[in-house]
């Protein structure tokens, strides 16, 4: 890893400590905004845009509504051509590239590189639930507070979540 790129996970690193106990904080709202949908529904569109415009810049965001960054060493998974939340698929190239866009560091790569930069490296072992489509385009910081982002179809059981729960 280029010292740059340290310098990169590591600032990110502290901003989302930062970010967390803003969301601790937070936490009466969420449980305000869970049981008024209206309220929710304005929060989204408040906090989502200039959450993608952030996040698009910083980490070229898709907007899946239920960010994993912190467990993926501040990569973004959604990046990856398949859109695996748990690691690679069994076609990373010996380069280390994506067997989909050959030009591309597997995302997986990246994030198990950058990880070891971060406080929690051992967070990449969790495992995340599928990605659930119907938060696509909502604020994940929005769905972090209201817990929508850990609601799950049945069978599943979140243990370990990737997101910002802790
Ligand atoms: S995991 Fe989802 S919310 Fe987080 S940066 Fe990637 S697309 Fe955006």
């Amino acid at each position: 890893m280029s010292p740059l790129e340290f310098l990169w996970v590591r600032l990110n690193t502290w901003a989302f400590q930062v970010f967390q106990a803003i969301m601790g904080a937070l936490r009466p709202l969420g449980r305000y905004l869970k049981s008024h949908p209206r309220a929710e529904r304005v929060a989204d569109r408040v906090v989502g845009l200039p959450e993608e415009v952030f996040k698009k810049v910083a980490y070229n965001c898709q907007m899946c509504g239920q960010c994993i960054l912190h467990s993926t060493g501040m990569t973004c998974s959604m990046n990856c051509p398949k859109n695996l939340r748990n690691g690679p698929c069994g076609g990373v190239r010996p380069n280390g590239h994506c067997e989909v866009k050959p030009e591309m560091t597997c995302i997986w790569v990246l994030a198990y590189r950058r990880s070891f930069a971060t406080a929690w490296a051992d967070h990449m072992h969790h495992i995340n639930p599928p990605v659930n489509r119907r938060l696509a385009g909502t604020s994940s910081w929005i769905n972090l507070l209201t817990e929508a982002d850990i609601r799950t179809q049945p069978g599943w059981q979140v243990e370990g979540s990737g997101n910002g729960h802790v």
